[in-house]
C-alpha cells in the first residue's frame, strides 16, 4: 500500500470520515481531501448567533446514539466526555390550529399506547386501532415499500397523516408516502413482516430499551467540534475552495481534474458529495450509476435562527419544540426551542429558536429573500407562540438541495452504482447522505465503509 494515492472528493462529515479513516487506519496512504468551497464540514456549521454570544448550529445539531457510527466516532476523536443530550424530550405538533403534545413513547411519531394520544388528534376508531397489534389488513408485499403503505396498511390513514408523515417527512423534508421504508426506517418494516405486528413489535423493543438512556447526543460546544477535530487530524491533507470538475481513468489510476485546471493523481476516489455533483462527475465513467444518481431528487430547507428576549417570549420548560403538519398550511415545518434542549445555549437571557422550513414539495422558502422570509417566520411563529414581540436577532441558514429523498427500491438502485463503479470505474467508490441515509450517524458509515473499499482497492 506504500505510496498509493487516495483523493477524498468533498468534505462533509462523510468526506472527513473516510479521510479519517484512511489516514488512521492506513498511515501508508497518501491522502488528499478536495473541498469544493471555503470552509469544511457541509450541513455541519456552528457559529456564533450575533448579540447573544452563544454559538448555535446552522444545520445538523444533534445524532442519534441508539445507533453507534457518530457516538464512537466523537469517542475516537477526543470528544467522548464533552457529548450532551437534551434537556427535554417532550415535543409538541401543530395540528389543526393549536400545539398538542406529541404521545410518549412513540417510534417515529407511532404512538406504542393510545391513551398517550391527546385530545383532538385522532378519532375513536383510529385510537381503538392503535390499541391492538398493528398487523396490516393484507400481508405487506415482498421487498421495499414506503413508510405511508407500511404505517397506513397497519394502524390507517390518520395516524400517518397526522403523526408520522409530520415526523419522519420533517427529517428529511419529505413525503412519508414516497420514501423507502428499507432506507428511512427499516425497524418499521421489519415490525409491520413480524409475527407480532407493527405495534405488538416495535412495543417489545420499547420494552428492551432503558427509557432514561439518550436517544440524541451533540458536543456541547456544538456540531462543529465534530468538524474541528477531524479537519485538525487531516490537517493539510485538506485543500479547501478546490471543485472537482472531471475524473478521468488514466493507465495507473485516476486522473482528478480540480477547477483551477489542476489534476492530482490517485490509485482510488471517494465521491463524498451529494449525489447531483457526484452524478456530474461519474457519468463519463459509469454513466448507469450516474444516471440513477441524477435521477435523486433534493429538498431545498432554511434553518432560521431567532433569539428574543425571555421577557418577550418563553417557551414551556418541559417541551424541544414543535413539529408541523403539512397540511397546517404554514411556511414553517419545524421549531425547536434550542435554549430548552440544550444547557449550553441558555444563557437565562434568550429564547433562542431554531426554526426550519421547506419541503420536497414545498419551494416557497427558497424562493422568497432573506427579508420576506424572515417577516414569514415570525409570522408563523406569531400564529403558533402567540408572540408579536421584535425578536433581537434572526438569522438565516439557506441549504439548497441538501436532503436526499430516498425512493422506495433505494437500497436495491444503490448496488446497482456500485455494480457499475467496480465494473467500469475500478477504485471510485461513493460515500455520502446518498447511501445510507441523510443522518450524520449513517454519513459517518458510508465514509467509514468507502475508506475501506478504497483502501482494499489500494492493496
Ligand atoms: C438544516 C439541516 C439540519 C439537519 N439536522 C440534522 C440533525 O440534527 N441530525 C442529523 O443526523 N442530520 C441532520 N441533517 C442531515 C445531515 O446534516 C447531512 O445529511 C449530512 O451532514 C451530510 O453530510 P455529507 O458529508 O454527506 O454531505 P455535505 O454536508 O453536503 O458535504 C458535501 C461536501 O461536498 C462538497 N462538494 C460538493 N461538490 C463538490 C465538488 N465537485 N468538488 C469538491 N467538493 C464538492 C460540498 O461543498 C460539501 O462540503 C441536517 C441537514 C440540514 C441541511
Amino acid at each position: 500500500m506504500a505510496g498509493h494515492r487516495v483523493v477524498v472528493v468533498g468534505a462533509g462529515i462523510s468526506g472527513l470520515t473516510a479521510a479519517h479513516r484512511l489516514v488512521a487506519d492506513h498511515p501508508n496512504l497518501a491522502v488528499t481531501v478536495l473541498e469544493a468551497g471555503p470552509r469544511v464540514g457541509g450541513a455541519l456549521v456552528t457559529s456564533p448567533l450575533e448579540g447573544t454570544g452563544l454559538e448555535v448550529d446552522e444545520g445538523a445539531d444533534a445524532f442519534l446514539v441508539r445507533v453507534p457510527w457518530a457516538a464512537d466516532l466523537c469517542t475516537e476523536l477526543g470528544l467522548g466526555d464533552k457529548l450532551v443530550a437534551p434537556r427535554v424530550r417532550q415535543a409538541s405538533l401543530w395540528l389543526d390550529g393549536a400545539l398538542r403534545p406529541l404521545p410518549a413513547p412513540n417510534v417515529l411519531g407511532l404512538p406504542l399506547d393510545p391513551s398517550t394520544v391527546a385530545p383532538g388528534i385522532l378519532e375513536a376508531a383510529d385510537l381503538d386501532r392503535l390499541a391492538g397489534t398493528g398487523h396490516p389488513d393484507v400481508p405487506l408485499p415482498d421487498g421495499d415499500l414506503s413508510v405511508g403503505a407500511v404505517v397506513r396498511a397497519c394502524v390507517g390513514d390518520a395516524v400517518h397523516e397526522r403523526l408520522v408523515d409530520p415526523l419522519l417527512g420533517g427529517v428529511n423534508a419529505g413525503r412519508a408516502d414516497d420514501l423507502s421504508c428499507t432506507t428511512m426506517a427499516p425497524q418499521l418494516l421489519a415490525a409491520a413482516r413480524s409475527d407480532d405486528g407493527l405495534l405488538g413489535s416495535l412495543r417489545a423493543t420499547h420494552r428492551s430499551v432503558d427509557p432514561t438512556a439518550p436517544v440524541f447526543n451533540a458536543p456541547r460546544d456544538g456540531m462543529g467540534q465534530m468538524v474541528t477535530a477531524l479537519a485538525g487530524r487531516l490537517g493539510d491533507r485538506i485543500r479547501r475552495n478546490t471543485p472537482v470538475v472531471s475524473l478521468n481513468r488514466v493507465s495507473d489510476g485516476w486522473a482528478v481534474g480540480t477547477a483551477d485546471g489542476g489534476t492530482v493523481a490517485a490509485d482510488a476516489v471517494v465521491v463524498a458529495t451529494p449525489a447531483y455533483a457526484a452524478a456530474a462527475l461519474l457519468a463519463p465513467v459509469a454513466p448507469d450509476g450516474a444516471e440513477i444518481l441524477v435521477e435523486l431528487v433534493h429538498a431545498s430547507v432554511v434553518l432560521t435562527t431567532v433569539a428574543f428576549r425571555r421577557a418577550d417570549l418563553a417557551v414551556p420548560d418541559d417541551r424541544s419544540g414543535f413539529l408541523v403538519g403539512r397540511s397546517e398550511g404554514l411556511l414553517i415545518t419545524a421549531c425547536s426551542f434550542a435554549d430548552r434542549k440544550w444547557s449550553h445555549l441558555d444563557d437565562g437571557d434568550h429564547t433562542v429558536l431554531r426554526v426550519s422550513c421547506g419541503r420536497v414539495d414545498d419551494d416557497r422558502p427558497a424562493d422568497l429573500d432573506d427579508r420576506s422570509l424572515g417577516e414569514a417566520v415570525l409570522a408563523d411563529l406569531a400564529t403558533t407562540l402567540g408572540t408579536d414581540a421584535p425578536p433581537s436577532t434572526l438569522r438565516i441558514s439557506r441549504w439548497p438541495r441538501s436532503l436526499v429523498q430516498f425512493p422506495v427500491g433505494h437500497a436495491g438502485r444503490m448496488a446497482e452504482v456500485d455494480r457499475d463503479l467496480s465494473d467500469r470505474a475500478p477504485g471510485v467508490v461513493l460515500a455520502g447522505a446518498t447511501r445510507y441515509g441523510v443522518g450524520i450517524p449513517a454519513c459517518i458509515r458510508s465514509g467509514t465503509k468507502a475508506a475501506t473499499a478504497a483502501a482494499t482497492h489500494c492493496t
